[in-house]
């Protein structure tokens, strides 16, 4: 993952680098916490989405007008054939306005005026410069303070008054576009309401072939930066993007982008996709289980992540690798090295490979500072040389894949700060770079029914959507 990130680097002006790097980083959580991935509306995230978004519709224009594309990019939610030819690929879909009761409740004939939030600027001065007063600052923070929403307000973001006879009536404030939180004197007491809305999703579908890179060619195809890295993280599990495509191989994507008032305001998530790599079809389905949480399955419910990550830690170099007849560097004479040595700076966070329970926090000789985790019942991974632990594990504890468990020293027998790493398979150390990982858990048994509606729908879609990109190129 690292390399296909450094490949994108460098193919980018340096005005996107802050927005790729963000998606890096959203990649990298994702990874970590693929099962519950759900789009939380953050504000960070949003404004990467958008960034990215906004980056890659400007290229795809340009593709465009080219007219050379390999890959279509076709929507059948629209109507498409009433379109002139060489608008099709191009056209902007603008679903019809909603009107629903939250618009009602946002857009009466009110006089609303709205102030825009500036750099230093809190509750304080804002209802100064709408001309309120401390006390209509003391009972909104009253009102507010169980969830705190107005605790934290962002330049750019904006307060909306309602102000009547000098006094303070109702306050509105968009948390995200989805959410806004409504507050109204009422009987003498302000009333708080959070108003959500749900965007109005469509499907879309992409396909193209790769050519070059998988970034070159999917955004050649239409996909923006931030579907790219989606992709990149459902397939990051077996596929190294930088070595692993070749020529030829393809790619199939069906995505809900999710609009509001007419404006796209997220790419929404894959819901299903196809990558053929040297011959191989590999499907991947995105399922959201009986308990919320979603992550992409195999058509027969295996899931696409892996048990362990092959790396436990980010921003590192292997500096010693696995090997069973090693000079010691500080006992200097030889002695097997049976692990991995990932050299980092102190401080670095050491992640859990795996779910898994703690069955040793401590010193270990020149191991230093240690963790071993037992994951299942024959596999256990060792950590070593760590300054400080996460606090809050103790022997027992349970861990997820990718809970940072401590942090990079040199603790032990160390020549610098770093991490060694191994991997124990029934007692016998295994080499963590190359061991062969099980899956992650699969789609539980008693949803497999569900899954395979869900995953027959999925076929039936590529089909519609091949056969009908088909269809239009001859
Ligand atoms: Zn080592």
């Amino acid at each position: 993952m690292p390399n296909f990130l450094q490949q994108i680097k460098g193919r980018f002006p340096t005005v996107h680098l802050a927005a790729i790097s963000i998606c890096g980083v959203i990649l990298s959580i994702t990874l970590l916490l693929l099962p519950s991935e759900e789009v939380s509306a953050t504000k960070s995230n949003l404004q990467t989405v958008q960034t990215s978004t906004n980056t890659t519709h400007a290229g795809s224009v340009d593709q465009t007008s080219q007219r050379v594309r390999k890959s279509i990019v076709l929507d059948l939610a629209r109507p498409t054939s009433s379109l002139p030819e060489n608008q099709r690929d191009a056209a902007t879909f603008t679903p019809a306005p909603e009107t629903d009761v939250t618009t009602a409740l946002l857009q009466p004939t009110e006089n609303w005026i709205s102030y825009t939030v500036q750099k230093n600027d809190n509750l304080t001065s804002l209802f100064k410069r709408a001309g309120l007063n401390a006390r209509d600052v003391y009972n909104i923070s009253q009102a507010t303070k169980h969830d705190n929403e107005l605790s934290r307000l962002y330049p750019g973001e904006s307060l909306a008054f309602l102000i009547e006879e000098a006094s303070l009536k109702k306050l509105k404030y968009e948390i995200s576009p989805l959410k806004t939180l409504l507050i109204e004197l009422i009987d003498n007491k302000f009333a708080v309401n959070t108003i959500e809305r749900t965007p109005v999703t469509k499907e879309h579908y992409i396909e193209g072939v790769i050519e070059g890179s998988l970034f070159v060619d999917a955004e050649r195809a239409g996909l923006s930066n931030n579907m790219i890295m989606q992709f990149a993280s459902i397939y990051g599990w077996d596929i190294d993007f930088s070595q692993d495509i070749r020529k030829g191989d393809s790619f199939r994507i069906i995505y809900n982008e999710q609009f509001l008032d007419g404006k796209k305001i997220s790419d929404g998530h894959i819901v299903a996709a196809q990558f053929i790599n040297n011959g191989e079809n590999l499907t991947a389905i995105r399922y959201t289980d009986s308990e919320g949480s979603s992550s992409y399955y195999t058509p027969d419910g295996h899931s696409m992540r892996k048990a362990f990550l092959r790396m436990p830690i980010n921003f590192a170099r292997v500096s010693s690798r696995f090997n069973l007849s090693r000079k010691h560097p500080v006992l200097n004479k030889i002695r097997a090295h049976k692990g991995v040595d990932y050299a980092a700076s102190t401080g670095t966070p050491i992640k859990a490979s795996g779910d898994g329970k703690v069955i040793w926090k401590g010193n270990k000789g020149g191991y230093g500072r240690t963790i071993i985790i037992q994951h299942g019942s024959n596999i256990t991974t060792l950590y070593a040389h760590m300054s400080k632990y996460n606090k809050k594990l103790k022997k027992g504890s349970r861990v997820k894949q990718g809970q940072a468990i401590g942090y990079v020293g040199k603790s032990g027998l160390a020549t610098g700060p770093h991490l060694h790493y191994e991997f124990r398979v029934n007692g016998a150390h295994k080499n963590p770079m190359t061991v062969k990982f099980p899956h992650a858990s699969p789609v539980p048994k008693k949803e497999l029914v569900a899954f395979g509606e869900v995953a027959s729908q999925m076929k039936n879609q590529f089909k519609t959507y091949a056969a009908t990109l088909y269809a239009r190129a001859n």
